[in-house]
């Protein structure tokens, strides 16, 4: 293996192993902060992060750490893993190695520590003889807390072996799904982890949102060698998501028109095809919106410097194919919407998951209509996998399916789906503006029976012409009206009907074949439902295309992002953004690395005058109140 010989190895060996180690030195960063007593970890929570308090789950896991002990966390996207193993790399008299897959991710998180002080580097193959030179001063300095590196870099044995001769305190792994083979992040050189935890002699520390219990079984097996970590298993709701649903109607303008009434903040729309994701950028451009696409289809480094913009800005809208995923680490994101439909609930809670990450209000909607439902469908039959793995897709499409047409708390079926029991949540579409249901077992029996008595062999069109009575050339050339099922549902609309198929489709009732022509066929449950075993609750055609509801989510329902910001204050909190995005610009960082958008809304509210006040303000640590603190103060003197 080349890539074992030094000579090959661009980073580890050459330019650090040789130069900064040279020999048997073992290079120990001194301490920053003193014992790590609880009061510690709460002193250096708020003088280096500015937090005022832990969130669920990180003071377990951060004195886990501490203390030296092996730790596997599950939190959800947005729960605030970095911080866990962030905060303990300050706690001790040693380095903390982080392992993570993305560069991009590393980056970011490289900035924003070393904006609020804490000397942190990274090592990848991309690493700049500059950066690289850095890494080196601050560990020779014994200044570096937490050194990044790229799992790739473990290929390397010299590489390997020049970390094994730093003082490393612990070893924290994060996205450590990467490491399940049969997983969709499998990264084969994560393999090298639990080989480097047993050399260095350390505890490891993983961290991953995927809470499935095969996942889970593989990280310990592999990363711990079978050693038990203490597992945190930290709570999936995600409070300050807006969860909703809503019908597809009007195409991309549905789309473009709620985009464009958040106002201009980050988001991010998740679309199913590469035309569609360019289609919704452009429709977007021309609505006033920055906005960039972004799919595979696009060149590396295109796509790289899009998301690199997006990652930058706080007012632009990325228009992705699921191909943007595991590297958007903005804590900025104001909202999500997914434009077509995705494949589960996991799915869809990993990609509304990267809204909000920060902890203030952040905004998602989901668009899904019949053809969505279809193709889905159709994916899943024409995979190739095997029929065990396509009946688990489909029954994972349909708990995503139900989710979306159900009338109650949006956040009671979702967690209930991870297993959590929570109370009706209050934001969620379905909590603020209660569809109506009815009890809809005779009109999905008496769609049911059409179905049947036509031979299960036609589409939507035809079995609403046969339920309604409406004659037509084919009704009549089939003897179609002279069935028992004739004109039964005439006293409903044609617009009910239609949705009440879609609806009876979801709960899986009746199925659509795709292979005859998309006829409408029934199911076992179906069958349970003509034969008065079973009770079907259908939301009325007009709540069902939730026409008046989208209106007002457009104009002002739901937690618009920014609805943080009192209507009186809007004014002053532009005037921090733009200087916020002065700031940055000068500094070459993402607008959230100055201030995170709660840092802002709480300015704007509270209005400090004078640095001291300022302390106290969420996100304001100390090196930051320094390096920022007179620029906003001088903003809010200007513009109260
Ligand atoms: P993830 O768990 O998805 O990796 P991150 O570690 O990126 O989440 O954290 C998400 C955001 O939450 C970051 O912007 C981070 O600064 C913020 N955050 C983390 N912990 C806290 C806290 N205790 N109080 C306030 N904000 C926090
Ligand atoms: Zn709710």
């Amino acid at each position: 293996m080349s890539s074992d010989t030094a000579s090959s190895d661009t980073v580890g060996s050459d330019a650090v192993g040789s130069d900064a180690v040279g020999g048997e030195t073992t290079i120990s960063p001194a301490p920053l902060a003193p014992a790590a007593t609880r009061d510690a970890l709460d002193a250096t929570l708020s003088a280096v992060f500015g937090f005022d308090r832990f969130r669920d789950g990180q003071r377990e896991i951060v004195e886990a750490m501490v203390a030296g002990r092996d730790v596997m966390a599950i939190m959800p996207t947005g729960g605030g893993k970095s911080l866990c193993y962030q905060l303990p790399a300050l706690t001790g008299e040693g380095l903390t190695v982080v392992i993570s897959p993305l560069i991009a991710l590393m980056e970011d998180q490289v900035s924003a520590l070393r904006a609020t002080g804490v000397e942190a580097g990274m090592l990848t193959s991309a690493t700049t003889e500059d950066e690289r030179a850095r890494v080196v001063d601050a560990l020779r300095a014994g200044r570096l807390r937490l050194l990044y590196i790229a799992p790739e870099r473990l290929a390397s044995e010299a590489f390997c072996g020049w970390l094994a001769r730093l003082n490393v305190d612990r070893l924290a792994v994060d996205e450590a799904h990467c490491i399940a083979q049969w997983g969709h992040d499998f990264r084969p050189d994560y393999l090298r982890l639990g080989p480097l935890a047993a050399r260095l002699g350390v505890p490891v520390a993983a961290f991953t949102a995927t809470a499935d219990s095969d996942t889970r079984r593989e990280i310990v097996d592999r990363l711990f060698d079978r050693r038990a970590p203490e597992i945190f298993l930290r709570g999936f709701d995600r409070p300050n998501l807006f969860l909703a649903f809503e019908a597809k109607e009007g195409g991309d303008r549905q789309i473009v028109d709620w985009v464009v009434a958040r106002g201009l903040v980050s988001g991010i729309v998740y679309a199913a095809t590469r035309a569609r994701c360019e289609r919704l950028a452009a429709a977007l451009g021309r609505a006033g919106i920055k906005a960039a696409a972004y799919h595979a289809g696009l060149e590396a480094a295109e796509r790289e410097a899009r998301q690199r913009a997006f990652s930058r800005a706080d007012d632009m809208v990325i228009c992705a194919t699921v191909a943007f995923g595991m590297g958007v680490d903005k804590p900025d994101v104001r909202f999500v919407a997914q434009a077509d439909l995705p494949k589960s609930i996991e799915a869809y809670y990993q990609e509304i998951g990267r809204a909000g990450r920060d902890g203030a209000p952040a905004e998602t909607r989901t668009f899904y209509g019949p053809d969505d439902i279809r193709l889905a469908r159709a994916r899943i039959d024409e995979s190739g996998a095997p029929e065990d793995r396509r009946q688990a897709d489909h029954a994972r499409l349909s708990a995503l399916l139900s989710l979306a047409d159900s009338p109650g708390c949006r956040r009671v079926g979702l967690l209930a789906y991870f297993g959590e029991t929570v109370e009706p949540c209050g934001a969620c579409d379905n909590c603020q503006d209660p569809p109506r249901v009815i009890d809809g077992t005779e009109p999905a029996q008496m769609a049911l029976s059409a179905m049947l008595r036509t031979g299960e062999r036609f589409g939507a069109g035809h079995i609403i012409a046969v339920l309604r009575g409406q004659a037509n050339e084919r009704t009549e050339r089939l003897g179609h009206d002279r069935l028992k099922t004739w004109g039964v549902g005439g006293a409903w609309a044609e617009a009910a009907w239609k949705s009440w198929l879609n609806q009876m489709q979801a709960q899986g009732l009746c199925a659509i074949d795709i292979d005859r022509h998309r006829a409408w066929t029934v199911t076992e449950d179906g069958w349970s439902v003509l034969r008065g075993e079973r009770m079907v609750t259908l939301r009325p055609a007009e709540a069902a295309r939730p026409r008046g509801r989208s209106k007002s989510a457009v104009s002002a329902g739901g937690a618009r992002p920014l609805a943080a910001v009192a209507p009186e204050d809007a004014a002053l909190f532009e005037a921090l953004r733009t200087e916020r995005r002065r700031l940055a610009d000068e500094a070459g960082v993402p607008a959230y690395v100055v201030f995170p958008d709660r840092t802002l809304m709480a300015l704007a509210a509270e209005k400090p005058r004078d640095l001291q006040a300022m302390a106290g303000v969420h996100g304001i640590g100390q090196a930051k109140l320094q390096r920022f603190g007179e620029d906003f103060l001088s903003v809010i003197r200007a513009n109260t």
